[in-house]
This record gives C-alpha cells, sequence and structure tokens, in this order.
C-alpha cells in the first residue's frame, strides 16, 4: 500500500529508492493553482520579445545541465544514456523553438465593411499538464513549454514513479529568471493531485499523455466544465513492410525497442508482405540476439528495463512461455527485465496483436497485397504512428494517404520532431502538439470590429 503523502522512487534497473518525495494533496494542487494565476499576469504582461529572451536564457541553463538532467532520467526511468541525453536536447531546442513563436503569434486583419476586424492570440491563463511515466522530460516539455511561450502558467504533475526530471526543470526555470511560480511542478499521484488539477475551475486547459482508459476519464472531468483538453494516448502502430523494401533497415527492431517497448508510437504490428516473411522472420531473429540489453547508464546498453515490477506483469500476461516468438535475451536478478520478443503466430484479433502492450514485444503479421496490407494496418482502435516501406513511390503515397493515423513516416521509423505536429487519430487522442501550431493551442481567438463609420450625425 502506498504512502498518500509521499512517493518511492525506484531505479528501474536496479530495484533501489533514489528519492521519496512529498506528494502534493488537493490543497497543494489549489494553492499552486492560486499562485499560477497571480505569476501568469505578470508573465502576460511582459513583451513578447522579454518573454523569448528569458526562455533563451532557460534553454541555455538546460544545456548547461545536460549530462545532469540526462542521469536523472537514466535513474528514475530505466533509459539508457544515448536516449536521455537526447531528451535533454530535445527539451532545449523545443525551448529555443518555442521562444521563436512567441515573438510570432500574430493576429490576423480581415477585411469588413463598414470597419476592421482584427484577430488576437490571448493566453489561456493557467495550463495544467499531466505527464506519464514513459518519457518524464520530453513529455513534461512538450506540453509545457510551448504553454509557457504563449503567456501561460503551467501546473505540471507528473508521474508518480518518475518526478525527478520535471522537478529538476522547474528549478532550471527560476535560476534562468523565469518568474516565481510560473512553471511549478507538483509531484503527486493521478487519483488526487491529477484530478484536482482537472477538476479546478482557475486551470484554464488540460494536456494530458498517458493510457487511453485513463484519458477517457480525463475528458469527461473536462467536459463538465466545458475546458479544452489535449489527449496523447496509445498506439498499435503498423510498420508496412513490401517486398521491395530495404528489409534490414525496415525490420530494425527499434521500431519497437526504443525505451524498451515504452513508446506510444512504437512500430509494435510489422506487417510484412507474405513473399518476404521467411526472410523477415530470419533478420528479426538475427536482430533481437543482437540486442545489447542491461545497464541503462553504459554507454554500450541499447535497451534498458522496464518502469516497475506491475509493467513487467503487464508485459508478461501477453506473452505466455510456450508462445511461438523470436526472443533475444535480458538480465537475470534485481530490474525490470523482459527480453526483446517478436510473437510470430499471433492472428489479427489476439488480445497481443490488438491491445497496446507498453514493453519489448511486437507481433508479425503477414499481408498478401496493398490492399490487404492497409486494411490490417487500420484494423485497430488506435492512430497515432506507422511506416510504410517500400520503393514504388506511388504506392508510399498512396498507403500512407490511407492509412488513419496521426504521424506516419515512409521509409522511416521517425516519428516525433519538435518542429511537425504530433498527435493521433481514433482512440490516440486529440488535439496536436509541437509544430508550428503548438503556441496557438494555448492561446483564445479574439476577434475584435473597430468601426469605421464616424458616430452618428
Ligand atoms: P495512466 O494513464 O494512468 O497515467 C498517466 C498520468 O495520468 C500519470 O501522471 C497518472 O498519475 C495520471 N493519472 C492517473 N489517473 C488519473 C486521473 N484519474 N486523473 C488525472 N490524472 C490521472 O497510465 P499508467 O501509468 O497507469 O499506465 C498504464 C498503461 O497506460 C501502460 O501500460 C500503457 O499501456 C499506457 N500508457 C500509455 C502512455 C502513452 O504515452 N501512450 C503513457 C503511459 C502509459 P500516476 O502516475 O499517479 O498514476
Amino acid at each position: 500500500m502506498s504512502d498518500p503523502n509521499e512517493l518511492t522512487v525506484l531505479n528501474p534497473a536496479t530495484e533501489e529508492t533514489v528519492a521519496t518525495v512529498p506528494a502534493a494533496s488537493e490543497e497543494d494542487v489549489a494553492a499552486a493553482v492560486a499562485r499560477a494565476v497571480r505569476a501568469q499576469r505578470t508573465w502576460a504582461a511582459l513583451a513578447p520579445a522579454d518573454r523569448a529572451r528569458l526562455l533563451r536564457r532557460f534553454a541555455d541553463v538546460v544545456d548547461a545541465h545536460t549530462e545532469e538532467l540526462a542521469r536523472l532520467e537514466v535513474c528514475e526511468a530505466g533509459h539508457t544514456l544515448g536516449n536521455a541525453r537526447w531528451e535533454a536536447g530535445n527539451a532545449r531546442d523545443l525551448l529555443l523553438y518555442a521562444a521563436g513563436g512567441a515573438e510570432r503569434l500574430l493576429g490576423r486583419q480581415i477585411p469588413a465593411p463598414g470597419g476592421w476586424d482584427v484577430t488576437f492570440h490571448e493566453p489561456l491563463g493557467v495550463v495544467g499538464v499531466i505527464a506519464p511515466w514513459n518519457f518524464p522530460m520530453p513529455i513534461a516539455a512538450w506540453g509545457s513549454f510551448p504553454a509557457l511561450a504563449a503567456g501561460n502558467a503551467v501546473v505540471l504533475k507528473p508521474a508518480e514513479a518518475t518526478p525527478l526530471t520535471a522537478l529538476r526543470l522547474a528549478a532550471l526555470a527560476l535560476e534562468a529568471g523565469l518568474p516565481e511560480h510560473l512553471f511549478q511542478v507538483l509531484p503527486g499521484y493521478g487519483t488526487t493531485a491529477g484530478r484536482a488539477l482537472v477538476d479546478h475551475p482557475d486551470v484554464a486547459k488540460i494536456v494530458f499523455t498517458g493510457s487511453t482508459r485513463t484519458g477517457r476519464e480525463v475528458m469527461e472531468r473536462c467536459a463538465r466544465l466545458v475546458k479544452p483538453v489535449t489527449l496523447e494516448l496509445g498506439g498499435k502502430s503498423p510498420n508496412v513492410v513490401f517486398a521491395d523494401a530495404d528489409l534490414t533497415a525496415a525490420l530494425d527492431p527499434f521500431s519497437f525497442l526504443d525505451n524498451c517497448g515504452q513508446d506510444c508510437c512504437a512500430r509494435t504490428r510489422v506487417l510484412v508482405q507474405e513473399s518476404v516473411l521467411d526472410e523477415a522472420r530470419a533478420l528479426l531473429a538475427d536482430a533481437l540476439a543482437a540486442v545489447v540489453v542491461g545497464d541503462p547508464a553504459d554507454e554500450k546498453t541499447r535497451m534498458g528495463p522496464l518502469i516497475s515490477a506491475r509493467q513487467r506483469e503487464r508485459v508478461r500476461s501477453y506473452v505466455p512461455d510456450d508462445a511461438p516468438a523470436l526472443r533475444g535475451s535480458a538480465p537475470d536478478g534485481p530490474g525490470f527485465w523482459f527480453p526483446p520478443t517478436v510473437l510470430t503466430a499471433e492472428r489479427p484479433d489476439s488480445r497481443a496483436a490488438r491491445e497496446e502492450i507498453f514493453g519489448p514485444v511486437a507481433v508479425l503479421l503477414p499481408f498478401t497485397d496493398e490492399q490487404d496490407a492497409v486494411r490490417l494496418a487500420n484494423d485497430t482502435p488506435y492512430g497515432l504512428s506507422g511506416s510504410v516501406w517500400t520503393r514504388d513511390l506511388g504506392r508510399a503515397l498512396r498507403v500512407s494517404q490511407a492509412v488513419r493515423a496521426g504521424n506516419l513516416s515512409v521509409n522511416s521509423h521517425s516519428s516525433v520532431r519538435y518542429w511537425t505536429p504530433f498527435g493521433g487519430f481514433k482512440q490516440s487522442g486529440l488535439g496536436r502538439e509541437l509544430g508550428p501550431d503548438a503556441l496557438t493551442a494555448f492561446t483564445e481567438t479574439k476577434n475584435v470590429f473597430i468601426s469605421t463609420e464616424g458616430p452618428a450625425q
């Protein structure tokens, strides 16, 4: 039974306690929101160029602490050091991108009979961000930094398992000179602090990343207050591999093993054209055997542990010992390890082929032709991401138009760039983060009509 007043942060590679952190109560959330309301007024009154200057200074401070942030992410989330360094760099780059956006948040002038129409993008006020444990630092950054740049204050609730990098980011914001209470991080439990943030009338918008089940509850609660909400939820993304593709690149197992598979964009449904199925199987078997799983702080490691014992049990429930599968290896002993696995005899309607497992497990499914590939790719309640691999340009374009997902890549496994929009179709979510419109998502558009007709004589 967990202590309602305290969070215990474990290192998932050793199961040792890294830190204990006070857990925010409903009253703590209310006090933080009240402070944020005051801080936001001062922040929104600054000239955009001054907000931008402070955010650029924040980026410099993050840059100077890259190694510290990366090692903290390794400790609390089990990310490999290489990935964690990329994540700290991503937070820095997003700050710089958002700072530029603050200076370019432009309204429009619309011709109108008898006067002028002018639109303004006004900040919403206080934004609540609820982050998951799979990418604690990037997701804290994506929800918060564009919101700050648009003139809002942010109260962020990190996942109970991973509050440390977010807390450190908030401390670095103060060091950079951002106003006090503008960017507050409140570790706590979802059912206490998370719900209190969602229900607070002075929180103008919620950005939630996590499971579809919790996202649905968050949306229902927001609906009661007609509060806008951005949801980044689960995925079960297809990797569509045609026979003419570069099979080695297409079947890179890190398309589903990155972050030990705890990645909403993971390509966990490997759809391979029948004529190259045997070749694909052989390539995957070799690739899984070569994956170095182990201490995430070791530079040579490519895959670390799962986040928790609970998550490992959940992943195990999809992979019976006797299931036909290709398997890599994983360490024994302390740590929440699971071997890289590809299930090879699943039906498309099986639990493992339909549900988000959130571990290093993919399913291999054959298809016959282009039509069959599109049908299988879309046979999911999710629609976040996916890849199409072929040398036929026309087919690449047809399939990427036909697949119902928010972030597709052709002959690539890349999903996330801070300068392009990110978000899901169907039950993968609502709204978009990042990209050129990231700041406007944190504003209200106001239209003012100015009459050019003089007062009635
Ligand atoms: P949740 O969706 O429950 O948690 C995500 C965040 O929401 C956490 O900060 C959590 O707090 C908070 N939260 C939980 N309940 C509420 C609530 N009622 N109101 C407001 N906030 C709440 O994910 P889980 O950690 O339970 O993971 C379960 C499964 O969800 C995973 O196995 C995976 O399949 C999926 N998942 C998907 C993610 C994605 O990016 N698509 C990310 C994380 C999980 P707390 O940490 O205290 O629970």
